[in-house]
């Protein structure tokens, strides 16, 4: 399982290496280049799924009970 995953910002096409916690998902993150913050895209559990280049730790093990999305509704 993959703990790091670059984040690519939006808005201002920053890139950065974050370690994403393997219990929890990361709903906001704040762009350290530009200062947005940003949101998973609908559909997606945490920023990593949505902008990051590995899906998030729940997501990868997604098998072993799904993702804490799964009792999650909009
Ligand atoms: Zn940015």
């Amino acid at each position: 399982m993959q703990l790091e995953s670059t984040i690519t910002c939006p808005k201002c096409g920053g890139a950065s290496t974050e370690t994403m916690p393997t219990d929890a998902c990361q709903f906001f993150y704040d762009c350290p280049h530009c200062g947005t913050l940003l949101r998973p895209n609908p559909g997606d559990c945490c920023v990593f799924c949505s902008f990051g280049t590995i899906p998030c730790p729940p997501k990868q093990g997604e098998e072993v009970g799904g993702c804490c999305d799964a009792g999650m509704t909009d």
